[in-house]
């Protein structure tokens, strides 16, 4: 026996979320699938003393995401700025760093009230609770009846769909989900070539009750050479209650297989010494999230991540089986691939693949 519904969506990041509200707009009956006990996918802020903290993405540019600008107002969520003020520091290697006044690269940047977690739980909390089945791990499609293999703690489940939509990163679709019968190697390639955004990269937040950078006049934002932290930016909440800086590993995936996080935050705190003095010590807590170790969002391929935001190919197929299975998802956005506003607009085009 398995389960029937009109449109099934695999994966319950933004992309599938948002094409699920907009189906059931439009009076269709329609179902999630999600491997992993969350919603969200690479969206996570988890709250600390009240607060949220972005450990995937961080940023939005309103004036340039006309869908995610719409969405946010439609769901009454705010953004505020990405705090700027002061100046940056380059660190060229241990002995050298140099300041720079008032300069920004992220001066135009937006970050969402309560973390972008606020977008995913708003979406949530618009659909139906039974319409998200959470860890639901799909592992095969067959032809023949549509139907889906899925693996639900230890049990298989099965269900069976008129449509299919693919919300996940091609690469691991590619890897993790069989096909009966197998689709044309040609597809096969062209999934394993797309990059999965940010996938291989790793984020530090240090939590602090004070934001004693803002008191030296330094924004908090650094580049260095040196690292291990290649980029810290501030990441305090909106509200302030607590303050953070929030930054990037600049060792790639498998250099940070070498060592463990003990020896990473050890590092890391010497680095913050280096650049911020005696008060950066005082961390109240610490988390880490590196996203290279998580199998529901990168492959063995995605460890050697692209460092420049990938140029994603405008022509990759998007819909097979006379239609019924169709691609969404962030990477196979022609415009915004690899940004929030990829995952909506890769929705929208799924939606209208849908042809309802
Ligand atoms: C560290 C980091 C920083 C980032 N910073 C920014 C930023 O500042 N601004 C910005 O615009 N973007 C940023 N991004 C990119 C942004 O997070 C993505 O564009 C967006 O979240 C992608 O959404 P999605 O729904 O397409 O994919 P995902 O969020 O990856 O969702 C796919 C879902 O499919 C599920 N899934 C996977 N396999 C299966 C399976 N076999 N069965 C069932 N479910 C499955 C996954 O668990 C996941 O929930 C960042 C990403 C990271 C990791």
């Amino acid at each position: 026996m398995s389960e029937q519904h009109n449109i099934i969506i695999i994966g319950a990041g933004l992309s599938g979320l948002y094409c699920a509200w907009q189906l059931q707009q439009k009076n269709q009956d329609v179902i999630l699938l999600e491997a992993r006990d969350r919603i969200g996918g690479r969206i996570l802020s988890p709250e600390y003393n009240k607060s949220h903290f972005d450990m995937g993405p961080a940023w939005v540019w309103p004036q340039l995401q006309p869908r995610l600008n719409q969405l946010m107002s439609q769901l009454n969520l705010n953004v505020f700025k990405q705090f700027t003020s002061g100046d940056m520091l380059y660190e060229k290697n241990p002995d050298e760093t140099e300041r720079y006044n008032s300069q920004s690269s992220h001066s135009e940047s937006y970050r969402i009230e309560g973390g972008s977690q606020s977008l995913v739980n708003a979406l949530q909390n618009k659909l139906p609770e039974s319409s998200i089945h959470l860890n639901t791990l799909v592992q095969k499609i067959h032809k023949d009846d549509l139907s889906i293999v899925t693996l639900q703690n230890g049990k298989v489940v099965r269900y069976s769909a008129n449509k299919i939509i693919f919300a996940l990163p091609p690469r691991l679709i590619q890897q993790n989900i069989t096909f009966n019968p197998a689709l044309p190697e040609e597809i096969n390639n062209t999934w394993k070539s797309i990059p999965t955004w940010m996938s291989g990269h790793c984020k530090i937040l240090f939590i602090y009750d004070k934001p004693f950078w803002r008191e030296q006049n330094l924004s908090g934002e650094v580049f260095s050479h040196y690292g291990p932290l290649s980029e810290i930016y501030d990441g305090s909440p909106e509200d302030e209650k607590l303050y953070a800086l929030t930054s990037f590993v600049g060792l790639n995936a498998h250099q940070r297989k070498q060592i463990n996080n003990e020896q990473l935050i050890t590092s890391c705190m010497a680095q913050l010494q280096r650049l911020f003095g005696d008060e950066s010590q005082n961390i109240r807590d610490v988390q880490i999230k590196d996203w290279s170790l998580d199998e529901n969002t990168t492959t063995e391929t995605d460890l050697n991540s692209p460092i420049q935001h990938p140029q994603y190919p405008a022509d990759i197929p998007r819909h097979f089986w006379n239609n019924q299975l169709i691609l969404a998802g962030t990477e196979v956005a022609q415009q915004h691939g690899g940004y929030l506003e990829g995952a909506l607009e890769s929705a929208d085009e799924a939606i209208s693949l849908c042809h309802i």
